[in-house]
């Protein structure tokens, strides 16, 4: 029987009975393995309710307390990522080495946030003006959203709560309703580390707890992430609510290959980096921009190498595991038509790629489509699968052209043996994370990880100083300690003396 995957909510286990749930499927059998419970908006009031009570508590929590449970977490979690790994391939289908590594990416935003008392200090000025001490100060902002998507079930969501955790505010947590079973896990590790019940908290649901989220008064900010009409909708909606909103929405990330690249390591990079996931990440490079005359060598070599991709059930030692549900496998599919159809050539065909796995998963093999145009809805739309699209360029200017042109910035590389040219990239490229000669520049947690353009909604990325910062209100305080000589009646208004 299906198992019951139920909301986190007051340290615990959800008791109530849900009016609405969902299938989850194992991607790779294509079974159901779960129900999840979807949330009304009442059981968005009953989570932000426990998370509000347990809010006061740890907010006055020392920062040694604070950083103590965010060690023993750390701990933890590092002891028993295995653990963590094999449910999220269970659920999102990505293979096992790939869901660790995500745990692991995941462990250093934690390993970041133990450095909280830190990363908290406030500035001080004395004497600003005579007998006049200023100083500011960081607060929590108090109950904080985190609304997840599907690609990274233990990684996104850890992109913020520990910083949120860190810096002292309660956080309910809205996983992707595809694979939320790593969002529980986590809460009861919260649980085992010692947080006090209530400051972690965990709601399944769809748009009707989305929208519970963005509109309940007691939340004051909300960290989304997903694709980018949802980011724009979602933006919106919390900041007409008075919410302070970071939204992360989607992406087509380009890799350029100038002429004077290693093209041997310039296609590993762009097999690792197309394909890892089965394209299922937002920092996946899906369109290779090839400056003649490398395109005809480059989609060569790439070609070769997806010939030796194994695809298949991630736990079975597969490079490429399914994708996430028979809906999306079929849209991606659509795309090797309409590509087609445009007229663009494709070089490998995904649909008769070998597969190790059930009949019923969610397969598709690599695709690669060379000789594409940005008019072309392969290149336009974000297809989130295993599909490479090479686009040719006459030069780095048009190269550039077209990467400053598309709608999204999340991530970019370049591939190239000169240090000038890179560093023209770097400087004039239109994109929040850039690699030279790095695939995929997802940043280290100790830096902040955004997009710019339709990537990224507001003004805050995740993790680092800006993620410290998003959690947190400014508060600065001017003091004097009276003694006799300030006394006297002065109505101006106050300056330095
Ligand atoms: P999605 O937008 O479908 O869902 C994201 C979240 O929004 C989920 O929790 C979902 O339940 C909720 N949601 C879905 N439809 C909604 C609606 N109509 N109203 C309110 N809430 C709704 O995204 P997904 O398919 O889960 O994830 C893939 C997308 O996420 C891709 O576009 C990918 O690029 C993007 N992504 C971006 C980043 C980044 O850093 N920019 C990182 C990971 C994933």
């Amino acid at each position: 029987m299906a198992e019951r995957i139920t909301h986190w909510i007051g340290g615990k286990p959800w008791s109530g009975t849900s009016q609405r749930q969902a299938p989850v499927f194992d991607p790779a059998s294509g079974a159901v393995s779960g129900q999840v419970d979807l949330a009304s908006a009442d059981v968005v009031d009953e989570a932000v309710a426990a998370a509000s009570a347990a809010f006061p508590q740890w907010r006055d929590a020392s920062l040694t307390r604070r950083s103590q449970v965010l060690f023993a977490f750390r701990e933890l979690l590092n002891a028993r990522k295995e653990e963590l790994a094999a449910i999220i391939t269970a659920e999102h289908g990505k293979v096992l080495s790939d869901a660790l590594g995500e745990v692991t990416r995941g462990l250093e935003v934690v390993e970041f946030a133990c450095g909280i008392p830190h990363l908290l200090k406030g500035g001080f000025s004395e004497n600003a003006s005579t007998g006049v001490d200023v100083y500011s100060i960081r607060q929590p902002l108090g109950v904080v959203g985190i609304i997840s998507p599907f690609n990274f079930p233990a990684m996104v969501p850890m992109w913020f709560f520990p910083v949120a955790i860190a810096c002292g505010n309660a956080v309910v947590l809205k996983p992707s309703e595809k694979d939320p079973s790593a969002a529980v896990w986590l809460a009861d590790l919260w649980a085992e580390a010692g947080l006090p019940d209530g400051v972690f908290t965990v709601v399944h649901g769809d748009k009707e707890a989305v929208d519970a989220l963005l509109e309940h008064p007691e939340v004051r900010s909300i960290s989304f992430v997903g694709s980018t009409p949802i980011a724009r909708y979602v933006y919106e909606t919390g900041t007409a609510h008075g919410k302070r909103v970071q939204a992360l929405g989607g992406a087509k990330n380009h890799m350029v290959v100038l002429p004077d690249a290693d093209l041997d390591l310039a296609a590993d990079a762009a097999v690792n980096a197309g394909f890892g996931s089965a394209g299922e990440r937002c920092m996946a490079i899906s369109a290779i921009v090839a400056v003649d005359p490398v395109g005809d060598e480059l989609v060569a070599k790439i070609r070769e190498r997806m010939a030796g991709l194994r695809v298949g059930d991630g736990r079975r030692g597969a490079d490429m595991g399914p994708l996430i549900t028979r809906e999306h496998r079929d849209k991606v599919a659509s795309y090797l038509d309409a590509g087609t159809d445009a007229g663009a050539r494709l070089v490998v065909d995904g649909r008769e790629h070998e597969v190790d796995g059930g009949a019923d998963g969610f397969w598709l093999g690599p695709s690669l489509f060379d000789h594409a145009t940005p008019d072309m809805s392969i290149y336009r739309d974000e297809i989130f699968g295993p599909v490479l699209t090479v686009l040719r360029a006459g030069s780095y200017a048009e190269a550039l052209g077209m990467v400053n042109a598309n709608s999204y910035g999340n991530g970019t590389a370049i591939f190239t043996n000169d240090g000038g040219a890179a560093r023209r990239y770097q400087n004039e490229v239109e994109v929040g994370m850039v690699g030279i000669n790095v695939p995929i520049p997802v940043p280290m947690a100790y830096y902040s990880f955004g997009g710019w353009k339709n990537s990224l909604f507001g003004d805050s990325h995740a993790h680092g100083t800006e993620g410290v910062h998003f959690f947190t209100r400014g508060k600065v305080i001017t003091s004097r300690w009276l003694d006799p000589s300030h006394g006297g009646i002065n109505l101006g208004f106050p300056t330095q003396t």
